[in-house]
């Protein structure tokens, strides 16, 4: 493929290196973006740099933030004695979607996966522990993916808080196995929440 320099061959990579876009798409969307009206298609591209430059994680729970703190961290109507952990920010926002868990939760930023490197220590495990270790939380609900890597991650975070005076749960499985909470649609993910199980 040689280098693009025109404009649109630039946005049309652009489009083609996302995922499930195919050669046509791309071309598609970019023809889309050519003649979108001048502050809609500059509004796009700052939302784009605006997830680059002003997201960080929440201090707290490593949801995405533009402040030290999340929007959930910081709601005082939520149940703080109530944490779901969840793999990744998506999964937060799938379970966000499904509109009925009122509790905090704690963002791990990935799974572990040994045979890839990814280690306890390339996770936010300990910051979890610490915030169970402070107090105040009354039940840890697994929300990890329902997979081999997914049940081990959840199995080892079970060990780190063996002793500490909190249940631990596990979502419900009407979830298809190996399936992500993004793919699992509302009503699902809300009757996993609402079965879950120590
Ligand atoms: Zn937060």
């Amino acid at each position: 493929m040689p280098e693009q320099t025109s404009a649109i061959g630039r946005l049309i990579e652009a489009f083609a290196g996302l995922p499930s876009i195919g050669r046509k798409s791309a071309e598609r969307l970019a023809y889309h973006v050519l003649k979108m009206p001048h502050d809609e298609a500059i509004a796009f591209a700052e939302s784009i740099r605006a997830v680059k430059e002003n997201l960080r994680p929440c201090r707290i729970c490593f949801n995405l933030t533009e402040a030290e703190q999340c929007e959930i961290c910081a709601d005082r109507r939520r149940d703080a004695s109530l944490l779901c952990v969840v793999e990744q920010v998506r999964d937060l926002l799938a379970i966000e979607q499904a509109g009925s868990y009122r509790g905090l939760y704690h963002v791990l930023q990935g799974r572990l996966a040994p045979l890839e490197g990814v280690g306890p220590e390339k996770l936010s495990i300990d910051a979890l522990i610490k915030r169970i270790e402070q107090g105040g939380v009354r039940e840890v609900i697994m929300g990890t993916t329902p997979n081999v890597e997914g049940d081990g991650t959840a199995l080892a975070i079970a060990s780190r808080l063996a002793g500490l005076p909190v249940q631990i749960t596990r979502l419900a499985r009407g979830l298809t196995v190996g399936a992500s909470l993004e793919q699992a649609n509302r009503d699902m993910l809300a009757d996993a929440i609402a079965g879950r199980q120590p």
